[in-house]
């Protein structure tokens, strides 16, 4: 059975209408609302009180299982909880029409909602940068041709034709704000907010300028060099702060120009992170007898001696001739050998290899001869 009587809370009958429910607690609520008693724990656990029992005897539905002893009363109620996100905001939770009352008379967090006196900012540009691959990975300068928004030159962003056609606001007489006063059950509400008359500007354009339509703002095409900072990668994004638009009413910061990467992919080289892979074809004679292969490297091709006897597939790793950033990142030059099988050689050519086939034995094949002993283990002859 419950423990708390809901309807004595509200102070209304069992047989109270929903209305009267509903008026009796708006009352009660508003009594005990903790914005009109700060630091009163007896208001507020009142109030918790009350909004506990609206939460079920308001609720037409739970009222009735209240009613017949089916409300499960253990530890938190019925599960009501109007303060569940702490840190003193008011967090609705199925309440939506009360507390709608109750955000619409107090604001969430406060009685007096500020407009922010941050200056206006405008708009970031996006803009996409296409580069070659080696482009990406050493760096590079690039002129970038884009059109953005700049203070009107004519009117220095006010927006007017001259400094006699531009006066001061008479309805926030000049600070851009407004203070709304408002009489409620609760005493005065006292809003700021962008004064309407300006826009928050604290100033009336009486005759607006003509270079930019009253705007404040033209659009222009801009040229800028940009230097990319080595081993930026596809799909990223570098930040040119204040490169962006200027806000649209004139006067504040401008927004951020962003230049995104789209990285063409190389046909030589690989990239994980910092570090590079290439493979290399070989010719069978230098894989066989050794001999200089060349290495693509971002700063150019070298030449490396490849050792006798180097199989398809082997990995050479060459430390710091990877990328290299400006923050000093450094990544390796994975070399991977692909030992490339002549096709379409000459009799004469065959015949050569013939007699190199026939010179040599098993010894010289390794992985052969283990094979071949692996088989004879496997399938031990009768
Ligand atoms: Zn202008
Ligand atoms: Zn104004």
């Amino acid at each position: 059975m419950p423990t708390k009587d809901y309807y004595k809370i509200l102070g209304v009958e069992k047989t109270a209408t929903a209305d009267e429910i509903k008026s009796a607690y708006r009352r009660l609520a508003k009594q005990y609302h903790p914005d009109l008693h700060p630091g009163d724990n007896a208001a507020a656990e009142k109030f918790k009180e009350v909004n506990e029992a609206y939460s079920v005897v308001g609720d037409p539905d739970k009222r009735g299982k209240y009613d017949r002893g089916e409300m499960d009363m253990g530890a938190g109620g019925a599960g009501f909880n109007p303060f569940g996100g702490g840190a003193g905001g008011f967090t609705a939770t199925g309440f939506d029409d009360i507390f709608d009352m109750f955000s619409d008379a107090f604001g969430f967090g406060g009685k007096t909602r500020r407009r922010s006196s941050q200056a206006a900012v405008g708009s970031d540009i996006t803009y996409q940068i296409e580069l070659t691959f080696m482009e990406s990975i050493l760096g590079c300068t690039k002129p970038i041709t884009f059109s953005r928004l700049e203070k009107c030159p004519t009117c220095h962003g006010t927006g007017a034709k001259d400094e006699a056609h531009l006066k001061t606001c008479d309805k926030c007489g000049g600070s851009g704000q407004v203070r709304h006063v408002q009489n409620t059950i609760f005493g005065q509400q006292i809003t700021v907010g962008a004064c309407d008359k300006c826009g928050g500007t604290g100033k009336i354009v009486t005759e607006t300028c003509k270079a930019c339509g009253g705007k404040g703002v033209i659009t222009k095409n801009k040229v800028i060099n940009v230097t990319i900072p080595a081993g930026v990668e596809n799909g990223s994004v570098l930040q040119l702060t204040g490169e962006g638009n200027a806000p649209r009413s004139g006067n504040g910061r401008n927004g951020n120009l962003l230049l995104e990467f789209s990285v063409k992919p190389s046909a030589l080289f690989r990239r994980e992170g910092y570090n590079l892979y290439v493979t290399v074809p070989v010719s069978y004679l230098t894989a066989v007898c050794g001999g200089q292969i060349e290495v693509p490297a971002p700063d150019g091709v070298f030449v490396h001696n490849l050792p006798e006897g180097t199989s398809n597939g082997e990995t050479l790793r060459f430390r710091g001739k990877g990328i290299r950033t400006p923050r000093g990142a450094v990544g390796d030059l994975f070399v991977t050998v692909s030992v490339e099988v002549p096709k379409g050689i000459t009799r004469g050519q065959k015949k050569a290899l013939e007699q190199f086939e026939s010179d040599n034995s098993l010894k010289n094949y390794s992985k052969r001869r283990a094979f071949l002993d692996e088989i004879a283990k496997t399938y031990p002859q009768k």
